[in-house]
């Protein structure tokens, strides 16, 4: 049904090119919405602990009647549970929310560069958990290239994925080639940056010569940069609409547009210097 493609992590796991993130669905709404966005054929959920509603992603793969097995799943750690041992229990608690034996990949959510216990520990933990097979891959976000080259360095298993703000606004091109030079997968947070780049007039003008929303056309730039991406909607309509990206194609002259936008611009904190533990 879907016409998705995947990417191969460097541990050989495949993962859908396109999925569908969760930040700030509520809890309430998160059964409802993602079992919408599994109808309209998305086979990969983006999740975290701090989004706080890690159960209704768990309860809408059970209600939608398809394999766990055909459902790629991804959470990530808070903030707070950094130390060894929180690690180990903050991740098995994941999996009793989500009501599942497995996740396909878990994160480390923010490097935390300033607070006291060192995220080459945290990783060490998420090592661990890989091993038992509960965690199928296992990477990390908003690692900025000092915190990757450390971790690489000190620590046994390269990371999976890098999973960290990228959008028109904020193209990333250093940071995206550290990441492939280590054989790291980069996936775009905020890939529209909430609707910031939609009314763009170069975007908009893409768009309009491709018969495609703005929002497709950004999609699109990132599938054909090679990055992984989950576009966040409540709204069904949208839902579909981020879906439908296989059925036309960016030339080199307008990827180039897109990616001169970059400004440099960030939406979210400097991992740099955000040490928030809730
Ligand atoms: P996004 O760029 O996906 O934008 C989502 C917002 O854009 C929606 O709330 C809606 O207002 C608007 N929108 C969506 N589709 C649209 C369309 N077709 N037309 C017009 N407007 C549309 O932003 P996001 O939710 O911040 O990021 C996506 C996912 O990335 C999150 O759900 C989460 O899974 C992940 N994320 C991770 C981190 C991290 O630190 N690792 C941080 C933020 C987000």
């Amino acid at each position: 049904m879907s016409t998705v493609p995947t990417i191969a992590l460097n541990n050989g796991v495949s993962i859908p090119q396109l999925g569908f993130g969760v930040y700030q669905i509520p809890p309430e709404e998160t059964k409802e919405t993602t079992l919408a966005a599994l109808e309209v054929g998305y086979r990969h959920i983006d999740t975290a602990q701090m989004y706080g509603n890690e159960q209704g992603v768990g309860e809408a793969v059970r209600a939608s009647g398809l394999d766990r097995s055909d459902v790629f799943v991804t959470s990530k750690l808070n903030n707070g549970f950094h130390a060894h041992d929180d690690a180990i229990k903050a991740f098995d608690t994941s999996l009793e929310t989500l009501g599942f034996d497995h996740l396909d990949l878990f994160l480390i959510h923010w490097p935390l560069p300033g607070i006291d216990v060192d995220f080459v520990e945290t990783w060490q933990a998420l090592e661990e958990i890989y091993r038992t097979g509960r965690a199928k891959s296992i990477g990390v976000s908003n690692f900025q290239p000092s915190h990757l080259r450390r971790l690489i360095q000190e620590t046994q298993i390269v990371p999976a994925v890098n999973q960290i703000e990228v959008h028109p606004y904020l193209a990333q091109e250093d940071l995206r080639a550290v990441d492939a030079e280590h054989g790291v997968a980069t996936e775009a947070w905020s890939p529209i940056a909430q609707g910031l780049v939609l009314d763009n007039p170069t975007i908009t003008g893409i768009a309009s010569e491709q018969g495609k929303t703005a929002a497709q056309v950004v999609l699109r730039w990132h599938i054909q940069r090679g990055d992984i991406v989950f576009p966040k909607s409540v709204t069904r309509s949208r839902i579909e609409e981020n879906f439908d990206l296989f059925d036309f194609e960016l030339s080199d002259g307008d990827m180039g547009l897109i990616t001169a936008l970059d400004k440099g611009q960030r939406l979210g904190p400097d991992p740099d210097t955000f040490n928030y533990i809730p």
